[in-house]
């Protein structure tokens, strides 16, 4: 039996862009992927047959420890067998730390050597959050792949604040991966699973993340520093926060090929259909985003050929689907002008049909990543589907 909880190789590489195989105790995951958001225990409007249908195929999602920590809490969804009983979703899981939304608390928080102190958004009540607080939570929800508790400096953060906020960073990952062993001693692991592959050794997964704002020198200390404490994943925050693409990509491209070529690398947050590209072209493996899921809430599509605003009178009576060349079940059945029709009546499957199509179209385009790079092809596939999808939608 392995003694680690991750199993992962990398089956193909094309310049930096790489095509690997990641192993969990609950599933097996092809990289690059694209991790669907569900903040609160739920992919808003998604039912899970459809995310685990072999049209969508999802192999893992993302839980928010932030909000599942203050509804239903942490207690509950031990007492009910941790996050997977819970909510019955049956393959991996991957949760935050909680860090990156005390952090847009923005003011309302109080920032400590220990933690951070804030007011529930729920109830107003008083809270405290720390890398032993968010171990213990992500422990309970029992995910496969826990982040470690960072502090998340802005992008435009001065060299002399993004040092400090990479100090702590730093304390807080070693912190994180102390009460994180540990909780993997006590067995205090809610997700474990017996059925787990052989090749991993069912214990939680733990990523650490690299910070430094948009200085190169302190990204990369920072990355050296966490990869010193040692981690199954590396991640790359506080980027998609607000910063140019060129420093974005620019960032990415700088750090990903000093990262351990053999640990998944995950850039968390990010993005657009462009950006995903981009950055698999310079070695990420690893996303999640919220676009998909929330744009499609306010009538956004994501096509071959662009944005497309459901909202807009041009598709009255437009019998075509959403994307012409898209396979899935809503643009094998739907027009456009029903679509619109439905959206404008505040009739909920507006929402729930235009999500399944944006992850439709999220996670089939990796998947012709992962055949692309797989092929040799990659290139050439990321030039033509950027022409493509900045031809605009007719
Ligand atoms: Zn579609």
């Amino acid at each position: 039996m392995s003694n680690s909880a991750l199993n992962w190789q990398v089956v193909a590489q094309e310049g930096e862009a790489r095509a690997g195989v990641l192993q969990t105790r609950r599933s097996l995951i092809e990289t690059p992927v694209f991790m669907p958001v569900g903040t609160a225990g739920t992919v808003k409007g998604m039912r899970f047959e459809s995310l685990e249908s072999e049209e969508l195929d999802a192999r893992i999602i993302l839980g928010n420890t932030y909000h599942l920590w203050l509804r239903p809490g942490a207690e509950v969804i031990r007492a009910c067998g941790g996050l997977h009983r819970f909510t019955g979703w049956e393959r991996a899981l991957l949760t935050d730390s909680g860090g990156f939304q005390v952090w847009s608390l923005g003011a309302l928080r109080k920032l400590r050597e220990e933690g951070v102190e804030f007011r529930s958004h729920v109830d107003g009540s008083a809270r405290f959050l720390s890398p032993e607080v968010s171990m213990e939570v992500q422990a309970a929800l029992g995910s496969e792949i826990v982040m470690v508790f960072d502090e998340c400096a802005p992008c435009e953060a001065s060299h002399e604040v993004a040092r400090a906020s990479l100090e702590l960073t730093a304390r807080w990952a070693a912190r994180s991966r102390r009460r994180f062993d540990e909780l993997q001693r006590d067995e205090s692991d809610a997700g474990r699973t017996p059925e787990h592959h052989p090749s991993v050794n069912g214990e939680q997964a733990l990523f650490g993340i690299v910070q430094g704002a948009s200085h190169g020198d302190l990204r990369r200390e920072s990355l050296a520093r966490t990869v010193e404490i040692g981690f199954d994943g590396y991640a790359i925050g506080g980027l998609s926060v607000g910063e140019e693409k060129p420093v974005m990509y620019d960032t990415i491209e700088m750090l990903a090929p000093l990262m351990p070529q053999d640990r998944p690398r995950y850039l968390m947050g990010v993005g657009t259909p462009e950006d995903l590209l981009e950055a698999v072209a310079r070695g990420v493996d690893m996303f999640d985003c919220v676009l998909p899921t929330r744009n499609a809430r306010t009538g956004q599509a994501f096509t071959s050929r662009g944005k497309l605003n459901i909202k807009n009178a041009r598709w009255t009576t437009d019998t075509r689907p959403l994307d012409e060349t898209c396979a899935c079940s809503v643009c094998r059945r739907h027009t456009r002008a029903y679509l619109r029709y439905l959206y404008a009546t505040g009739e909920m499957l507006a929402g729930i049909l235009l999500t399944h199509h944006n992850l439709a179209f999220f996670l089939d385009t990796m998947r012709w990543v992962r055949q692309a790079i797989r092929s040799g092809d990659f290139t050439r596939f990321r030039r033509e589907f950027l022409e493509r999808y900045n031809s605009g939608v007719e």
